[in-house]
């Protein structure tokens, strides 16, 4: 037990709570529970959870209160679930750094397979990826060419932009900045590509993992939660809507590369 790391579910209700439980800890889980937000906190804090599950609607505090307060310590991946009529409320949710959200009710397959196929992406870039970012060039223009060279293939540098895959950290100007785990993918695939265009689909199934495959009905509102992530990127960028330097938006379809700049 406990293979996957740490989950925590914060949920009031007590049928929804045991089956989050039983599903989790069949994934491979050590599981803790919660049903109140506070101690929902509190549980996410002492057990150093990897992947937390957060209902929106709580008897103390609601989910987004909570999710403010587990972020101030917390990396984990979280995953909101909603109400139907909350979804809107919910996407724009994401903005405070929750990864992804699950409509109830919800198949116990579909919350399986988007939590592990999130813990089961490889952290590290595979051997297949570096001819390409070498003929793409994203390596090594302006940075330190000895670092560069010596991590080649793990580092994606761009307008000052440095990405490492194997350590899954992101530098801009070489101060660190703290991206969810969806904001990382999302930015990967559009720096390790050579700048072509990457619909709003093709990056909910970035997000989503292998459950979303080529045959899965995207919705809109999948496609509104990859706007909030890209919008959230922006913001820990501090990207100039009007010159952007990384992520230009191709209206009505998705997101590009802006070129690599002369500095
Ligand atoms: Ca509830």
């Amino acid at each position: 037990m406990g293979d996957l790391g740490v989950a925590v579910v914060i949920e009031d209700d007590v049928d929804v709570r045991n089956l989050l439980d039983a599903v989790l800890q069949q994934a491979g889980f050590e599981v803790h529970s919660a049903g109140t937000g506070r101690d929902g906190v509190d549980v996410a804090r002492q057990r150093q959870a990897n992947v937390i599950t957060l209902d929106v609607g709580l008897p103390d505090i609601d989910g987004f209160e909570v999710l403010r307060r587990i972020r101030q310590f917390s990396d984990a991946y979280i995953v909101m679930l909603t109400g139907r009529d909350e979804e809107l409320d919910t996407i724009t949710a994401l903005q405070g750094g929750a990864d992804d959200y699950i409509v109830k009710p919800f198949r116990p397959r579909e919350l399986r397979a988007r939590i592990t196929a999130m813990l089961r992406r490889p952290r590290v870039a595979s051997g297949d990826d570096a001819p390409s970012s070498e003929e793409s060039g994203p390596v090594g223009s302006a940075g330190p060419a000895a670092a560069a060279g010596s991590r080649r293939g793990t580092v994606l540098q761009h307008n000052g932009l440095a990405l490492d895959t194997e350590t899954r950290t992101v530098a801009l100007g070489g101060t660190p900045l703290g991206l969810t785990r969806s904001e990382f993918d999302l930015l990967h695939e559009l720096l390790k590509g050579t700048g072509a265009v990457r619909t709003r689909a093709d990056l909910v199934r970035v997000v989503r993992g292998e459950y979303y495959g080529e045959d899965t009905y995207i919705s809109e509102a999948d496609e509104r939660a990859v706007e909030v992530h890209i919008g959230n990127l922006r913001r820990k960028l501090r990207e100039d809507p009007q010159d952007p330097r990384w992520l230009v938006t191709v209206r009505g379809v998705g997101y590009r590369l802006a070129p690599k700049r002369a500095e």
